[in-house]
């Protein structure tokens, strides 16, 4: 299927990187944020990210459907006239072609009701909070065929060592320079000697149950190994490249928001590409199926070798309550 039939991620790559330099120029420049629904932080360089993407999409992948995070509506309602126009402005420089607000609209609709094979999953940013804290942040597109994740595109402008843009496609992993140069494979990391297992989770308190998790890791054996906390998908690309082991998300327990498709999608089809393993609780692969939304319960993201030992960690850990 997808390797019988490999598509060309060129027009993705260049508009990834020029979402990033967008990001990186509001960045410098005007970083204001407003608040959408649920009180999440959103920036105009949220809007000009995903208006550049759905236009990539739009101009080369006409017929695919997109499920994207931000939306033409709320930008018409909850973003101010000014910073609308700065949009189009900062569109109608890095685009270089004449950007009008229409145009915007458009490009951040860009197929939303369409259903398709293919399915493009667009998060403009990933990490909206690491972003305005000058942390870390990915620009992500993934690709859903018959709703499984196949394929992706991940844009990581503060990963150590200078950004990179990493992909997936018909079954291998790549990285490059976000700023242009060689392509190389990337595979996770064979490591499964417990005292050096490097081990990722969300910086925001919020997002995840960090004294769950540090039981887990202390009932798997990994008390004493290293951890880091980091923002974004890019702890599914540190998990690909095998710059660490184990990406552990738990929800907390009175937490009732169900986990967003442009979350994950990418970042799980980079690391099974990679040769890991991303999971529920259960051990059961994500459901894309659903929407907008996954119906799992926890994710498990790991280089495989030590995915049996976490889940039965977990399994410990929820029977004490
Ligand atoms: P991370 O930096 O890995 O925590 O992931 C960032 C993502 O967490 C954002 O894109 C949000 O979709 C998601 N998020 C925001 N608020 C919450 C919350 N209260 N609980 C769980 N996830 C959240
Ligand atoms: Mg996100």
């Amino acid at each position: 299927m997808a390797l019988n039939n490999p598509i060309d991620f060129q027009p993705i790559f260049q508009a990834v990187r020029q979402a990033a330099r967008l990001c990186q120029i509001v960045q410098e420049h005007h970083l204001v944020s407003s608040e959408k629904g649920g009180h999440e932080p959103v920036t105009i360089a949220d809007y000009g990210s995903q208006a550049i993407l759905g236009r990539a999409i739009s101009i080369s992948f006409p017929d695919d459907a997109v499920i994207a995070e931000e939306n033409g509506g709320q930008f018409m309602e909850l973003v101010p006239d000014a910073e609308r126009a700065e949009v189009v402005r900062l569109l109608n420089m890095i685009l270089e072609i004449p950007v009008t607000q229409v145009d915007v609209v458009r490009w951040l609709d860009h197929g939303h009701k369409q259903e398709s094979k293919r399915t493009w999953v667009i998060d403009p940013i990933d990490g909206t909070k690491g972003f305005l804290a000058l942390r870390n942040y990915v620009i992500a597109a993934g690709l859903l065929i018959d709703k499984k994740p196949a394929g992706g595109v991940i844009g990581s402008p503060a990963y150590p060592g200078g950004g990179l843009l990493f992909h997936a496609q018909g079954g291998a992993a790549f990285r490059q320079p976000l700023d242009g140069g060689a392509v190389k494979r990337i595979r996770v990391s064979e490591n499964n000697t417990a005292s050096t297992i490097r081990a990722l989770e969300s910086v925001e308190k919020s997002h995840a149950n960090h004294e769950r998790m540090e039981r887990v890791r202390e009932v798997a054996g990994l008390g004493g190994s290293s951890l880091q906390h980091i923002d974004s998908m890019e702890k599914y690309a540190r998990i690909a490249a095998g710059d660490a082991e184990l990406y552990l998300r738990l929800p907390r327990l009175n937490s009732t928001r169900p986990f967003m498709i442009w979350d994950h999608a990418a970042g799980a089809a980079l690391v099974q590409a990679a040769g890991g393993m991303v999971t529920d609780l259960d051990g059961s692969a994500l459901d894309f199926s659903y929407g907008r939304t996954l119906p799992n319960k926890g994710i498990i993201v790991s280089n495989g070798h030590i995915h049996a030992q976490i889940l039965d960690a977990i399994g410990r850990v929820l029977a004490e309550g």
